[in-house]
């Protein structure tokens, strides 16, 4: 029997991973209450609902990519909400980057109303959204990582059960508290490479071969040149923009902070993009800080 799917939230993440779903051969109804959305995705060839919960109340899975924790539980709550309108037992995957602690509300309502749900947030961007290579991050029983796998699998090109409700976007945020502080990191060593004469190419020659490399210089390299892949190439347009780091180092300060761990340079790295996204780095790549740093160094 072919599974249904509901998939909510059809925007850059949401349309080309419910593309792939139908690929696959599930058969997929979406909803998003943005019109330009559901224009682009009903072209494209995605069945639309007309609301949500005619579009969950067949479903065997429902697969959610919001924007935030806020737009989840809002969406999963009360008499007209996602969880009172499907079938018991229905599988709850959320896909969106949400703080863990509203990944684990998110996922004791659903249980609450006879559901099973998975966390399982994804990194990869619209690129491997599109590609159906996202590499997902699964928080959930064993049971439940089961059931949601094959679900998945058309979307991803890896998936790792990280633990229990919530550990997958635990593992999401701590990834990407890694990847912006690097970014910073490689990006201060370019300005200050700069300032004592060194050229780019050299700077990379030794550091991607040294202990200084990392995915933020080997693969995302702010500086254009040595990297060709890379959006300092083309006038750091995202790749992974300024808006989404901001937001998921809030999300990781939040978490920072309700542990009470001691993260000094994680901390500043959240802040040094919120002020790079209040600025013109929303739109633009997350490397794009380098800009920043050297402005800041010029005097
Ligand atoms: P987006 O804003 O393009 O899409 C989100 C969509 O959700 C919007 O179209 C919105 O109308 C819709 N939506 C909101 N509430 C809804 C509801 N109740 N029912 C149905 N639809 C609803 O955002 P995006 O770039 O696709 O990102 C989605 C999520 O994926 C975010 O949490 C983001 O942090 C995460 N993410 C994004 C990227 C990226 O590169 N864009 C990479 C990794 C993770």
């Amino acid at each position: 029997m072919t599974t249904s799917v509901a998939f909510l939230g059809l925007g850059h993440m949401g349309l080309p991973m419910a593309l792939n779903l139908v690929a696959a051969g599930f058969d997929v109804t979406g909803f998003d209450p943005m019109p330009a959305a559901v224009t682009s995705a009903g072209e494209a060839g995605i069945a639309i609902a007309p609301s949500a919960v005619e579009a969950v109340a067949e479903a065997d899975v429902v697969i959610t990519m919001f924007p935030s924790g806020k737009h989840v539980i809002d969406a999963y709550q009360g008499a007209d909400g996602l969880l009172a309108a499907a079938k018991p037992g229905t599988l709850f995957i959320d896909s969106s980057t949400i703080a863990v602690d509203d990944a684990r509300t998110a996922h004791e309502l659903a249980v609450g109303a006879g559901h099973v749900s998975v966390d399982a947030p994804v990194s990869g961007g619209v690129g491997g959204a599109t590609a159906g290579t996202l590499a997902f991050m699964v928080g959930g029983s064993a049971e439940d990582f089961e059931r949601a796998k094959p679900i998945l699998e058309p979307m991803a090109g890896r998936i790792v059960h990280c633990g229990d409700s919530g550990a997958g976007q635990a593992a999401k945020v701590c990834n990407n508290l890694i990847l912006g502080i690097s970014m910073i990191a490689v990006s201060e060593a370019f300005v200050l490479g700069e300032k004592l004469g060194l050229t780019h190419q050299a700077l990379f020659d030794v550091a991607s071969n040294a202990s200084g490399q990392c995915w933020a210089l080997t693969t995302n390299c702010p500086v254009p040149g040595p990297v060709q892949a890379s959006p300092a190439n083309r006038g750091y347009l995202p790749g992974f923009s300024g808006a989404l780091m901001a937001k998921d180092l809030g999300l990781a300060q939040q978490a920072i902070e309700s542990t009470g761990v001691h993260s000094e340079v994680g901390i500043l790295a959240s802040e040094i993009y919120q002020r790079f996204a209040e600025g013109d780095g929303a739109g633009l790549d997350f490397s794009g800080i380098i800009n920043t740093i050297r402005e800041q160094s010029a005097a």
